[in-house]
C-alpha cells in the first residue's frame, strides 16, 4: 500500500470523528446522511439527521411522505429540492431495490458523481473514487504540490486516487480518512501542518511553513461559484427563497404581496416586486409551493 495512505489510515483509526452515520450498514440511513451533508455542515446535520430518521425511518416511509411533511422536516437544511428528489429516489428503491453499483446510484434523481461514488463505497463496499472538497484539497496538497486545488484539477486527483485506493480491505475508510484530515487539520485557508501525520511526506508542507507565502497563496483561492443575487442584496436568492418557505410553513398561507417586508428589511415595494414574484414562481415550478387565486401561496 502507498506509504502516505498507510500513515493516513493509521491516523484515522485513532482519530476518526464519531459520527452517527459512520460504521453504519443501513443503506437508507447512509443515503440520508449523504443527502444532508451536501451543502450543509456536519455539526448542523447531526441533530437534524436523527429527527428526520425518526419521522421517516425507511425507504417506504420516505416514498410515501406528503410534500408538506417533507418540507417541514427539512427545515434548517436548505436546498429543499433535495428532499423531493430523495422521495423520487426512495420510490425507485422501493420498486427495484437498493442500487449495487455506482452506475445504478447515478440513475437516481439528485445523486451526482460525488454522492454516487460515496454510496458505492459506504453502502456497497465496492471500490469507487470519491472526491469532495476535503478529498480534493488533501490529495492535491499531499501528492501534487497544489496548495489550493480546484475542480479543474480533478482529472489529476482522480489519477492519484486510482493509484492509491486499496484494491482490497476496508478501502471505504480512505475517503473518510481524507475527509477527516481535511476538516480537522488540512484546513482550506491555513492548514495546521505541525499537527499533521503526513507533514514529513507532504509535497505542500514547505509552502505552508512560511506564513507570508501562505497568505499570498490564500488570495489565489478560487472564487466561489456565483449564486444569483438580486441588485445590492446582501444574500443570494437562495436565502430569501428559504425565508419565503419558512413563512409559509409557519402561517400555512401567505399572500405574495405580503412577503417582501417579512423576508427583507430593505425591501422596496416598487423596485423589488418582480424579484419576489420571480422567486415565488420558481418555488412553485420546483414543486415546493402551490399558487392559488388572489396571489395566495401554500405548501403543496
Ligand atoms: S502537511 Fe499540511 S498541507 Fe500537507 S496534508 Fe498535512 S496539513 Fe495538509
Amino acid at each position: 500500500m502507498d506509504a502516505k495512505i498507510q500513515t493516513l489510515l493509521a491516523w484515522y483509526k485513532k482519530h476518526q470523528r464519531d459520527l452517527p452515520w459512520r460504521n453504519n450498514t443501513d443503506a437508507y440511513q447512509i443515503f440520508i446522511s449523504e443527502l444532508m451533508l451536501q451543502q450543509t455542515q456536519v455539526d448542523r446535520v447531526i441533530p437534524l439527521y436523527q429527527a428526520f430518521l425518526n419521522r421517516f425511518p425507511t425507504w417506504q416511509s420516505l416514498a410515501d411522505a406528503p410534500t408538506s411533511d417533507l418540507i417541514h422536516s427539512w427545515a434548517g437544511l436548505g436546498y429543499n429540492r433535495r428532499v423531493l428528489y430523495a422521495r423520487e429516489s426512495a420510490r425507485v428503491v422501493v420498486a427495484t431495490g437498493v442500487p449495487t453499483t455506482e452506475t445504478e446510484w447515478r440513475t437516481l434523481k439528485g445523486v451526482g458523481p460525488y454522492m454516487a461514488a460515496a454510496l458505492t463505497e459506504f453502502v456497497n463496499h465496492r471500490r469507487a473514487l470519491v472526491i469532495d472538497t476535503n478529498v480534493r484539497r488533501v490529495i492535491g496538497r499531499l501528492y501534487l504540490n497544489l496548495p489550493f486545488p480546484r475542480p479543474e484539477d480533478d482529472r489529476r486527483i482522480l489519477e492519484i486516487l486510482e493509484r492509491v485506493t486499496p484494491m482490497r480491505g476496508a478501502h471505504w475508510n480512505l475517503p473518510q480518512a481524507l475527509m477527516d484530515l481535511g476538516s480537522s487539520t488540512c484546513l482550506a485557508r491555513t492548514p495546521i501542518c505541525d499537527r499533521c501525520p503526513l507533514q514529513a511526506s507532504c509535497s505542500s508542507r514547505m509552502l505552508f511553513s512560511e506564513i507570508h507565502l501562505a497568505q499570498t497563496l490564500a488570495t489565489k483561492q478560487p472564487k466561489k461559484i456565483r449564486e444569483r443575487i438580486h441588485g445590492e442584496k446582501p444574500f443570494p436568492d437562495r436565502i430569501y427563497r428559504g425565508r419565503i418557505l419558512a413563512l409559509v410553513r409557519k402561517h400555512s398561507r401567505m399572500r405574495i404581496t405580503a412577503l417582501g417586508e417579512l423576508i427583507d428589511p430593505t425591501f422596496d415595494r416598487i423596485a423589488d416586486a418582480d424579484w419576489i414574484r420571480a422567486m415565488t414562481t420558481r418555488l412553485v415550478a420546483d414543486g415546493l409551493l402551490i399558487m392559488h387565486e388572489h396571489d395566495i401561496i401554500t405548501l403543496p
